[in-house]
């Protein structure tokens, strides 16, 4: 087997997640989305979870358009010119969340170095419609790095979301690498400058993905890093590279390792460590969220 054979018990993985385990739903929830005319990261970035997570009515918002100004060598998202900010977005994504009668909505955004405020006003819009929804959903943003701009970020935290999300994506060295356009230091600083900003009772969550060549000192390193910054949550999960034209997989991280990192995660104080291949940001982000809030 060559380092970047995917393992059958992946492929096995990968293949039950994709798997409409409820077609209904999955129309229902497909149809909805595209009636609302609304994107989702599910779709832009080739989540192999689409087809669990559809099944079960839920799916990320991808906000602001589905193209982004970066180009990571990772994602999957179109990357070129982004269309105009659309002011009724906030009101079709709200009155799709009533529909879909979700209690805890994720809503992402491509990344907007063209907009002077980086999109902080479009995610603050999104959070005062559903604030408006009888249910009030909590609500988890998962931003851009604003390029560090202070004001984007007190933007969105005056909104007041319950979960407040940056990933930091990959270990410092990688970054040129993968993330070009980001910088380590800069994501680390915004995820502190939430924790310490953000109302009480905010949790200050992040992302790393194994599997992109890094070494286990260096995940080691990041961890303390962003614990250092007040993050409370954090996830990891396997690199996929969406196709052969993306960041090639260095290697498939076995789930014992995925527990382990798991286990060190809550020595080291994370509320909550969201651990294992298929695992991403948003992957079962309600659940998460309430087994630290019971
Ligand atoms: Fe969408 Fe997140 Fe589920 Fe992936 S894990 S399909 S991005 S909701
Ligand atoms: Fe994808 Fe985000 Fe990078 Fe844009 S900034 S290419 S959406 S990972």
């Amino acid at each position: 087997m060559t380092r970047t054979t995917v393992p059958a018990w992946l492929r096995a993985m990968v293949r039950d997640a994709k798997r409409a385990d409820n077609p209904a739903l999955h129309a229902l929830t497909a149809g909805r989305l595209a009636g609302y005319r609304l994107h989702t990261v599910c779709d832009g970035a080739r989540c192999p979870n689409k087809g669990s997570c559809y099944s079960h009515g839920t799916a990320t918002f991808l906000i602001l358009g589905n193209t982004c100004t970066r180009s990571c060598a990772f994602c999957a998202v179109d990357h070129g010119r982004p269309p105009a900010v659309d002011p009724e977005e906030p009101r079709r994504l709200a009155a799709a969340v009533a529909e879909m009668g979700l209690t805890h909505v994720v809503v992402t955004s491509v990344t907007r170095d063209d907009l002077p405020d980086g999109g902080a006003g479009q995610f603050a819009a999104v959070i005062n419609e559903l604030r408006k929804l009888p249910g009030r959903p909590r609500v988890e943003v998962l931003t851009p790095d604003f390029r560090g701009a202070p004001a984007a970020l007190a933007t969105v935290l005056a909104a007041g979301p319950e979960v407040f999300a940056h990933n930091v994506e990959t270990v410092p060295r990688l970054y040129l690498a993968v993330r070009p356009g980001a910088e380590y230091r800069r994501s680390v600083n915004l995820l502190a400058q939430a924790a310490r900003t953000a109302k009480p009772g905010t949790e200050i969550k992040t992302g790393i993905m194994l599997g992109l060549g890094e070494e286990e000192a260096e995940v080691m390193a990041v961890l303390e890093d962003v614990r250092a910054a007040g993050v409370t949550m954090i996830t990891l999960g396997q690199y996929l590279a969406p196709t052969g034209r993306h960041y090639p997989v260095q290697r498939y991280v076995p789930p014992a390792e995925f527990a382990k990192w798991a286990e060190v995660g809550r020595q080291m104080g994370f509320k909550s460590v969201a651990a294992g291949p298929l695992v991403r940001s948003s992957y079962h982000a309600g659940e998460f969220y309430r087994e630290i809030h019971v």
